[in-house]
């Protein structure tokens, strides 16, 4: 049987079922709509924030909130190449020039003691990922970026769900983008959020999202089209219900990788971090000295059906479509190249049972 690297969360068919009926009656398939209404609204009670917006993915997501900071053309973007293609491509696709810092090797995000050296003045913002369901160092992030009046947006795809002293991933900086992608701990199929404390924002990136469209005969910003439908939403609607249930299910699983493979020669785990409560998102494991490579490793489990996924891998800033930006070079973030060269994430979701996590350790140990 194929164990994939994740599987997506999804209520009973009933449930859902339950949840579109409306739908059915209203013929409101999209637009704002009340599904749409109503998780923002769930989605602001459950994150503790002041600032919900909605839209079809998270990369739109993070290409409309970069784009609302009005920063200048050409301006550097501080970010680190250990991500999804999303935050390069968002940072570029607004015409703004990524500057690559690297990672630290001990959770994975951003090595803030990097981060001053890269600094011009024509730096604007910092785009820092948390990773992992690891939380970047929000403090010394916000410190730097006050010191040099920066704009702080996160690419939280990973950290929905994670708080940090008891705060939310999604109350730091000037704003977190969060992820909805079917493979994400909470899913809405496809869909995405950004979450901000300015509630000036609220208007710019509701006329982002749907073409500046202000009434039936006012369009007064040139927008375009990210919103989320009532499908989307409704699945998020149901998936938030059992989302706390799912959390714990993933921290058992983490447990139990954990209880297998630590204290293994040449295996290197990720701890949790002080003061942040994780949403085990993902389970990476870096092979540095093991008696396999993780390449090895990786055809070894694919032989046994089993699907874990070389991420990050390539950097960012060694994508062939990055050749000819002058910022870019694996070589300038060794630790980042390091990890990708030896990160392997294995399956983890919510119901990986106890006997699969063993054949995968099994496996990787024999
Ligand atoms: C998933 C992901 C994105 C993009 O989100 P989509 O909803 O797939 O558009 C961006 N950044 C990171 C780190 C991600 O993992």
């Amino acid at each position: 049987m194929l164990i994939n690297v994740t599987r997506s969360s999804m209520p009973t068919y009933e449930e859902f079922c339950e949840e579109i009926k409306e739908l059915w009656d209203s013929h409101w398939l999209t637009n704002m709509g009340a599904k749409h209404k109503q998780l923002e609204a769930a989605l602001k009670e459950y994150l503790h924030t002041p600032n919900v917006t909605l839209y079809t993915n998270g990369h739109l997501a993070l290409e409309n909130v970069l784009a609302s900071m009005n920063l200048p053309k050409g301006g550097e973007v501080i970010t680190t190449p250990f991500t999804f293609a999303s935050t390069t491509h968002a940072i570029v696709r607004n015409s703004l020039v990524p500057v690559f810092c690297d990672v630290n090797d001990v959770d994975y995000t951003m090595d803030v003691t990097k981060i001053e050296a890269l600094i011009t003045d024509k730096t604007c913002a910092i785009v820092p990922v948390h990773v992992y369901g690891n939380m970047c160092d929000v403090d010394e992030i916000q410190r730097i970026a006050d010191k040099h009046a920066l704009k702080v947006i996160y690419d939280a795809a990973h950290a929905f769900g994670v708080t940090y002293r008891g705060v939310s991933s999604a109350n730091f900086g000037d704003a977190s983008m969060f992820s909805f992608h079917a493979t994400k701990v909470f899913n809405t199929i496809e869909g995405g959020a950004v979450c901000y404390p300015d509630e000036t924002l609220v208007q710019v990136l509701n006329d982002m999202k749907n073409f500046g469209i202000r009434g039936p005969e006012a369009c007064a910003y040139v927008g375009g089209n990210a919103k989320m439908n009532e499908f989307q939403a409704a699945m998020g609607l149901c998936n938030l219900r059992h989302l706390d249930e799912e959390l714990a299910k993933r921290k058992t699983v983490v447990e139990h990788y954990r209880k297998r493979l630590s204290g293994v020669k040449g295996i290197k785990l990720c701890t949790d971090q002080k003061d942040v409560k994780s949403n085990y998102a993902y389970f990476p494991v870096v092979f540095d000295g093991y008696r396999y490579t993780r390449d090895e490793i990786y055809g070894i489990l694919r032989e046994q059906n089993i699907i874990a996924r070389k991420y990050f891998y390539p950097l960012t800033n060694s994508f062939e479509c990055y050749q000819n930006l002058e910022t870019a070079g694996a070589e300038k973030t060794p630790v980042a190249q390091y990890l990708a060269d030896r990160v392997l994430t294995l399956p983890l979701y919510a119901d990986l049972s106890a006997e699969d996590i063993d054949r995968i350790c099994d496996i990787i140990l024999n």
